[in-house]
């Protein structure tokens, strides 16, 4: 067989999904195991969410609702944006997809602060565009370093506000003056995917500045603080003109018709919504003040996810961990040998974790 497939999407490893808990359990010869590894919402999706879906599974006859009105009057009311700023996807990382496709071509450069969030290569090298990447200043996006790497190639620049896997936030005037300084061919991409978690107030939103010379593009998602990443929902909220762009290289029914019903009530569940934050920001107290006691190293967090530094490597932790019936990520692949990312848990998986950590690290 001969395929004429482009050297640019050769060059793209294969995505690396973590391994399902079932598979997980067998393999190890453990049960009750806990996932602490992919950022997903312990308490279970939006029980309003849930209502929704089954009242809602006696019209999958139906085609969805095209653009989605519901869900897109929704987005808009709660970002006081207009509906027609707002491109829904299958996940924000569609949207992010969307961008690449209509925005990149080969030779094009998009720049990623990194260690971040992996997608935004996958999506450039699958445009044939080339990535540079800016390291992480002492963990924070040096944005002065973005800034020395555009040139007339650069088309987008990513930016993930707290950033995925560090956790850190962009102070509002650091990304204003950034801003300001940007020639008006790129797009800035900013991934809020964990927005609502954030504690600090020195931040800034991207949608703030959707009447900002340089277009912004705002990322959220279903998938962390309302819970439901299995369903696949995330938006973009951008300039119009950027978003009827997206429009036409959006395939027709891209967001299903269940995951529109779930999404809209989401936003609707307020008291879930509060509960979740809660339980992330105590649960990053709590942490913070077991770690702090047995003096083992973190990064403070604006997310529901953190950076714990185990002083050894970090995949060896991440087997032994396992065989305790705890799944964590290693952070090898992202330049972090030493470090493994947990998300918070329930209060009991929070508390199983770290006895598991204090076996693997002789600390009983
Ligand atoms: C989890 C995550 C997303 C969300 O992806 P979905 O496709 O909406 O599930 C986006 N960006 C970052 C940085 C994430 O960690």
């Amino acid at each position: 067989m001969k395929l004429n497939i482009p050297h640019y999407t050769l060059a793209i490893k294969p995505y690396v999904p973590g391994k399902p808990l079932a598979e997980l359990e067998r393999e190890y010869g453990i049960s009750d195991s806990i996932k602490l590894a992919s950022n997903e919402n312990p308490l279970g999706p939006s029980p309003q969410a849930v209502a929704a879906m089954g009242a809602y599974a006696q019209r999958m006859h139906r085609y969805p609702d095209e653009p989605g009105y519901a869900l897109l009057q929704g987005i808009a009311a709660r970002h006081q944006v207009a509906p027609e700023q707002v491109i829904i996807g299958n996940g924000s990382d569609e949207v992010l997809g969307l961008l690449g496709l209509a925005l990149l071509q080969p030779g094009d450069e998009v720049i990623v602060p990194t260690p971040s969030f992996l997608m935004y290569t996958i999506v450039a090298q699958t445009a044939g565009a080339a990535t540079v990447e800016v390291p992480l200043n002492d963990m924070a996006i040096d944005l002065d370093g973005v800034l020395s790497s555009v040139n007339a190639k650069t088309r987008i620049i990513f930016i993930c506000n707290p950033n995925n896997p560090t956790g850190q936030v962009v102070p509002r005037e650091a990304f204003e003056s950034f801003l300001a300084a940007l020639p008006d061919h790129v797009v800035v991409v900013v991934d809020e995917a964990y927005a609502e978690f954030v504690r600090d107030r020195h931040t800034f939103q991207g949608m703030d500045y959707l009447a900002a010379d340089v277009p912004v593009v705002t990322l959220r998602t279903f998938s962390k603080a309302f819970g439901l990443a299995g369903l696949r929902v995330g938006y973009g909220v951008m300039p119009t003109a950027l978003a009827d762009i997206l429009n036409r290289v959006r395939m027709p029914f891209n967001v299903n018709a269940m995951a529109q019903a779930a999404a809209t009530a989401a936003l609707d569940d307020d008291a879930f919504l509060e509960k979740t934050i809660t339980l992330v920001h105590q649960g990053l107290d709590w942490f913070y003040a077991q770690l702090n006691r047995r003096r083992i190293r973190y990064v403070p967090s604006q997310s529901n996810f953190f950076l714990i530094d185990v002083a050894r490597d970090a995949k060896i932790v991440f087997e032994q961990l396992l065989h305790e019936g705890v799944i964590v990520r290693a952070m090898s692949g992202y330049g972090f040998p030493q470090c493994i990312r947990i998300n918070i848990g329930l209060p009991e998986e929070n508390r199983r974790f770290l006895s598991a950590l204090d076996k693997v690290l002789g600390n009983i």
